[in-house]
């Protein structure tokens, strides 16, 4: 019989599968399918530390090429899985090859939602999800004086916090009424809307493109409402969609993410999947939601490795996020939905402070800013699931360290 374990998909939870397949042991061969040209890296630093050209290209890769040449692990990058057969157990590649195999990890992440205005694909409008694209847009921030960035998450707000402090001109049109609204509370949303503005940075809110301009490049971004904004780059952030089509055409469920289980089994046979492209039943929320997150990635990866290998592990870790702009770290645990009251820990006027949400007396999640102390206690509150007092969350002489010492 086969023994080969395949992974679709180069990024995160790829790297985790193949660890954790190492960890435990397993002796069959193991072939990873990528359709970047490069071997798993790590993303969240392309909008920060990379794009400020503060971290170098290499410290981005989460293990160097050599380490699959002498760990006998098959690297097809650049390379698109087009066809997976459930009934045969293979998987064809673009350049026609067919992989048999005995364990599948689908980890195809996600695509960025791209803007279908008219204009759309001037040059000049870029985008920031792969290395490629980061590097593509680096040379072109060196030169430009006016960026348009469309999109107020976290990919808007990091390369806006990169720009402004070379220097450049920048205007971030966001269509809801906030910044990171999808994210955080109202409160983090204010402090950072002051904190971008204090920067330079002129955000406008309830606005959309309507199209743009230019002769083969860029020059002007037309809004929903009329203004005509001058400009000679634009970056585009306005979402992710997961990457189901492989699995989807194959004939496996798929619900914004494909669905598994709290095992990351999907309806296949030894067949698993992990991150950004999936749709779990979490337990927090006790319901299916699908998580844009480098640990869900990670955690997904090694429950579906460990069922693989015949140790069934559940993945039921308080999910959590970062962003960092300026020299602001946003730290997010758990899931603002279903809470009843929120409280705040110092002033949301001006960092360290930090938001709780609670939900009959427990706390349900916490956005800190500057305040690791407050972000760790809170998602080890979350995880416990304790009542805590909401007067001791408030005090700023009540050590929160004293929450979890009992
Ligand atoms: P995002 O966090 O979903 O934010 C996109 C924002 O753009 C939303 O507020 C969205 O509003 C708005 N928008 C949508 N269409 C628009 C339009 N036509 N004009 C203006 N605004 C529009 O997505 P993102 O910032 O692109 O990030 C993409 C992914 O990368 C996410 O998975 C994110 O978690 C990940 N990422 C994470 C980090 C981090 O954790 N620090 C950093 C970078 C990227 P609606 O909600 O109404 O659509």
């Amino acid at each position: 019989m086969t023994k080969n374990f395949v992974i679709v998909g180069g990024g995160q939870a790829a790297a985790q599968a193949i660890q954790t397949l190492q960890q435990n042991k397993y002796e069959g061969s193991i072939t990873l399918v990528g359709e970047e040209i490069y071997p798993p890296y790590q993303r969240p630093p392309l909008s920060k530390k990379y794009m400020a050209g503060e971290l170098q290209r290499e410290r981005l890769f989460l293990r160097p090429l050599k380490f699959y040449e002498s760990n006998n692990i098959d690297l097809e990058l650049g390379t698109r899985a087009i066809e997976l057969d459930l009934g045969n157990s293979h998987v064809r590649l673009n350049n026609d090859r067919l992989l048999k195999f005995n364990g599948l990890m689908l980890a195809t992440g996600s695509k960025v939602r791209r803007l279908k205005v008219p204009g759309s694909d001037l040059d000049g409008i870029h985008y920031v999800r792969t290395l490629a694209d980061v590097d593509e847009i680096l040379p072109k921030l060196k030169k430009a004086k006016k960026l348009v960035i469309i999109g107020a998450g976290y990919i808007g707000l990091e390369v806006a916090a990169v720009s402004i402090s070379s220097g450049l001109d920048v205007i971030v049109l966001e269509a809801t009424e906030r910044v990171m609204s999808r994210t955080v509370s109202t409160e983090v949303s204010n402090f950072y809307s002051r904190c971008h503005s204090k920067a330079g940075v002129n955000l406008k809110y309830s606005t959309t493109v309507s199209h743009f301009e230019g002769n083969k490049k860029v020059t002007t971004v037309e809004t929903a409402d009329g203004q005509k904004l001058a400009c000679d780059l634009v970056v585009v952030g306005i979402g992710i969609e997961p990457e189901v089509e492989l699995a989807e055409t194959a004939g496996l469920p798929c619900k914004d993410g494909i669905i598994v289980d709290e095992f990351a089994c999907t309806e296949g046979q030894n067949i698993f999947a992990a991150g950004d492209c999936t749709n779990h039943p979490n337990q927090l929320l006790s319901k299916r939601i699908r998580l844009e997150s480098v640990q869900n990635a990670i955690d997904q990866a090694k429950a579906g490795i460990q069922t693989f290998l015949g140790e069934k592990t559940p993945y039921k870790t308080v999910p959590w996020f970062w962003s960092d702009q300026y020299d602001l770290k946003l730290q997010i645990a758990g899931l603002s939905e279903g809470y009843d009251q929120i409280v705040v820990r110092g002033d949301p006027k001006k960092a360290p402070f930090a938001v709780f949400y609670i939900r009959d007396g427990r706390i349900v999640t916490v956005e800190a800013v500057n305040l690791p102390q407050a972000f760790m206690i809170g998602k080890q509150l979350i995880s416990t699931g304790i009542k805590v007092e909401l007067k001791k969350l408030v005090d700023l002489k009540f050590d929160l360290k004293d929450l979890i010492k009992r």
